[in-house]
């Protein structure tokens, strides 16, 4: 399996540290708002990845933060008049429902900040016992010059660097030794949530947080960290200046990170009012399209979103599910149950789809290729099944459709699911009436299924029905 290393700007080859595990850490979102569709692509793009890694055997620990204290946080609080907890709390809750939508595996850990304090503040006792780090006047700056390394991910110049604004506008900033020194840790504002330290009250800078809450729960050295590709630099370049300097160990092996979304072949802002929430896709569009939509390209590749291709995308997730809903009509019709040596040998061809969806995964996750694998399998079964096709068969042929499916995240039998538990509430209904000797509410149940299409009959095992 290859994967796109940021680090060496290639590909290599995946050698996990622990033959079996990967232990994997992907920077989460910070919670002052709904998210939005960018926010989303991270998600879904390293959920897929974890999905492949599982598949082919892996045990994952996936671990994956939400940022609860932060300038933008504390922002949203004063507007509202309300605590910066109880913002992150609510859209924390929010993002969940938003990630379960989108079929998001939930992390294996999922830190938050504020309940990691004191982790961080060791990690920056530790960066100022062995001289990377410096206390002026409350506020703990990083001597990133000391760093010897500092730039190799970004592979920007020391010289040429300019340090990222996003958490140097604090209190104190001219005092920094270096323009390139970052902060670890800020000394409190009046009004913002803060936390004793032996520097002063105050709150954490936002790399450290990472840092520490990777070495916390994957220990020093992990497989994979993630995130989107504005975070290279400063927040991961940080992080491995902290990290390493903090452990003595290497960081992480391999930095992968996904390209942004567009809006129309423009930048989403708020400013220029083409903001997508996950929530407003969700008015219109299972959020299964959007999945879809975003994993119909390759992760590193730059992506638009429009209209048209929303609609595209549902369009080809339709066809998936109508080939599967398909396969179920067939079996319900059939009365041929054991597999024939044709069929044997149909089901064995289907081999070369799981071929070519790995190479495609196995190729620094190529989904784009791994859909067309898919399709190429929808199609397979199109063509080859009717109702004298046996039960077993057809079982066969959705079980390998969604076997790949499933590594995609991608659902495609949601509606007979739901469809499903309100025919088997119906049919207890009947039993229940049944019992109760209630016999023309049995009848009118009975009735009821059969104009939905689905036939009942009472056997020795039980209740059993059918679609006609
Ligand atoms: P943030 O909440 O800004 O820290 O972002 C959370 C994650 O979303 C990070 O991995 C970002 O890189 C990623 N992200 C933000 N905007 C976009 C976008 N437009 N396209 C892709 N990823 C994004
Ligand atoms: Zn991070």
């Amino acid at each position: 399996m290859k994967i796109y290393n940021t680090l060496s700007k290639s590909k290599e080859e995946f050698t996990p540290i622990e033959p079996g595990k990967v232990r994997m850490y992907v920077c989460g979102p910070t919670v002052y708002n709904l998210i939005h569709i960018g926010n989303a692509r991270p998600m879904i793009v390293f959920d897929t990845v974890r999905r492949y890694f599982e598949y082919k055997g892996y045990d994952v620990n996936y671990v994956s933060n939400f940022t609860d204290v932060d300038d933008k946080i504390i922002k949203r609080a004063i507007e509202e008049g309300v605590t910066a907890s109880d913002i992150s709390t609510k859209y924390i809750a929010e993002c969940k429902k938003d990630m379960d939508g989108m079929n998001v595996l939930p992390a294996t850990t999922t830190p938050l900040a504020t309940e990691e304090i004191g982790g961080m503040i060791n990690m920056i006792q530790t960066l100022i016992d062995k001289g990377y780090a410096y206390d002026k006047n409350g506020t703990v700056y990083y001597r990133s010059r000391k760093f010897k390394d500092y730039g190799k991910l970004s592979h920007k110049n020391l010289d040429d660097l300019r340090s990222g604004e996003r958490n140097l506008l604090v209190s104190g900033k001219d005092e920094k030794e270096d323009p390139l020194d970052f902060v670890l840790w800020k000394p409190k504002k009046e009004g913002e949530p803060s936390w004793p330290s032996p520097w002063g009250d105050g709150r954490p800078g936002w790399h450290i947080e990472c840092s520490e809450m990777s070495c916390k729960y994957l220990g020093t050295e992990i497989d994979i960290h993630a995130g989107g590709e504005d975070l290279v630099f400063p927040h991961h370049e940080n992080e491995i200046a902290q990290s390493e300097a903090a452990n003595g160990t290497n960081f992480a092996r391999y930095w992968m990170h996904n390209a942004f979304l567009n809006i129309d072949n423009v930048k989403m802002s708020k400013s220029l009012g083409n903001f997508k929430t996950v929530r407003d896709i969700s008015e219109k569009y299972d959020l299964g399209v959007l999945r879809f939509f975003m994993l119909s390209a390759h992760y590193r590749s730059p992506l638009n979103f429009t209209a048209e291709l929303m609609e595209s995308s549902k369009k080809s997730l339709e066809r998936i599910k109508n080939a599967v809903s398909n396969l179920d009509f067939l079996m319900s019709k059939t009365d041929v149950k054991d597999l024939t040596d044709s069929e044997k040998e149909l089901l064995a061809e289907t081999d070369k789809f799981f071929q070519d969806f790995d190479n495609a995964m196995d190729d620094d996750f190529n989904t784009a290729d791994a859909v067309t694998a898919i399709f190429e399998f929808v199609k397979f079964a199109n063509i080859n099944s009717d109702d004298s096709k046996s039960k077993e068969y057809l079982e066969e042929l959705k079980k390998k459709i969604l076997t790949l499916t499933n590594v995609l995240g991608l659902v495609v039998e949601e509606e007979k699911d739901t469809l499903d538990a309100h025919i088997e509430d119906l049919i207890k209904e009947r039993t229940d009436a049944k019992k109760a000797k209630d016999f023309s509410k049995a009848d009118e149940i009975r009735n009821k299924l059969l104009e939905m299409g689905i036939e009942i009959s009472d056997t020795r095992e039980g209740v059993k029905w059918k679609r006609i």
